[in-house]
C-alpha cells in the first residue's frame, strides 16, 4: 500500500518544568505518539536565560515575562518535534486553553493543570512559528528523517 505524498508539517513542543517534575512525561509522549504524530526529536535540558528569553520573546514586554522566564530556566524541560499532517493546529488543540481552568477535559492542560503559571507544556501556536521555534531548539543534525512502516494505516 502506498501513502499520498503530504506536505511535511512540524511542530514544536516543549514539556515545561513542571510537568517534569510531576511526572507526566511518558504520558504526554504518549498521547501524541497514540494520536498518529511521528516524534522526530528529542532532550532533556536545562534551557539557558538567553534561550528561554528568544524563545519567549514576543511576551517580553509583559508583566509575567520575568517570572516566565525563571521558571522555565528552572528545571530540565523535554523538547520535541513532531511531524504529521496538521500537527501544529492538532497539537494546540489537544494540549487546550493557556489558562488550565479554562481548558477541556481531554486536553492536557485541562487533565493536569489549575493556573496558568503552570500549564505544563508549551506548543507551537503557527507554522511559521513553528519553524522559527524549531530551529531556535535544534540543530538539523538532531532531527531525524524518518517515516514509520505504520503510516499507511494513518493516512491514506
Ligand atoms: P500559550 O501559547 O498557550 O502557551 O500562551 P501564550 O503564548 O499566550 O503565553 C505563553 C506562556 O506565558 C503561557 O503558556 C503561560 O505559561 C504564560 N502566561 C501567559 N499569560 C499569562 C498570565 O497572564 N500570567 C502568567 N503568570 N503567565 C502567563
Ligand atoms: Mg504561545
Amino acid at each position: 500500500m502506498t501513502t499520498k505524498e503530504i506536505p511535511l508539517e512540524r511542530t514544536f513542543l516543549a514539556i515545561k518544568p513542571d510537568g517534569v517534575q510531576r511526572g507526566l512525561v511518558g504520558e504526554i509522549i504518549r498521547r501524541f505518539e497514540t494520536k498518529g504524530f511521528t516524534l522526530v526529536g528529542l532532550k532533556l535540558l536545562i534551557p539557558s536565560q538567553e534561550l528561554a528569553e528568544k524563545h519567549y520573546a514576543v511576551h517580553k514586554e509583559r508583566p509575567f515575562f520575568k517570572d516566565l522566564v525563571s521558571f522555565i530556566t528552572s528545571g530540565p524541560i523535554v523538547a520535541m518535534v513532531w511531524e504529521g499532517d496538521g500537527v501544529v493546529a492538532s497539537a494546540r488543540k489537544m494540549i487546550g486553553a493557556t489558562n488550565p481552568l479554562n481548558a477541556e477535559p481531554g486536553t492536557i492542560r485541562g487533565d493536569f493543570g489549575i493556573n496558568i503559571g503552570r500549564n505544563i507544556i508549551h506548543g507551537s501556536d503557527a507554522i511559521e512559528t513553528a519553524q522559527n521555534e524549531i530551529s531556535l531548539w535544534f540543530s538539523d543534525a538532531e532531527l531525524a528523517n524518518w517515516e514509520p512502516t505504520i503510516k499507511p494505516w494513518l493516512v491514506e
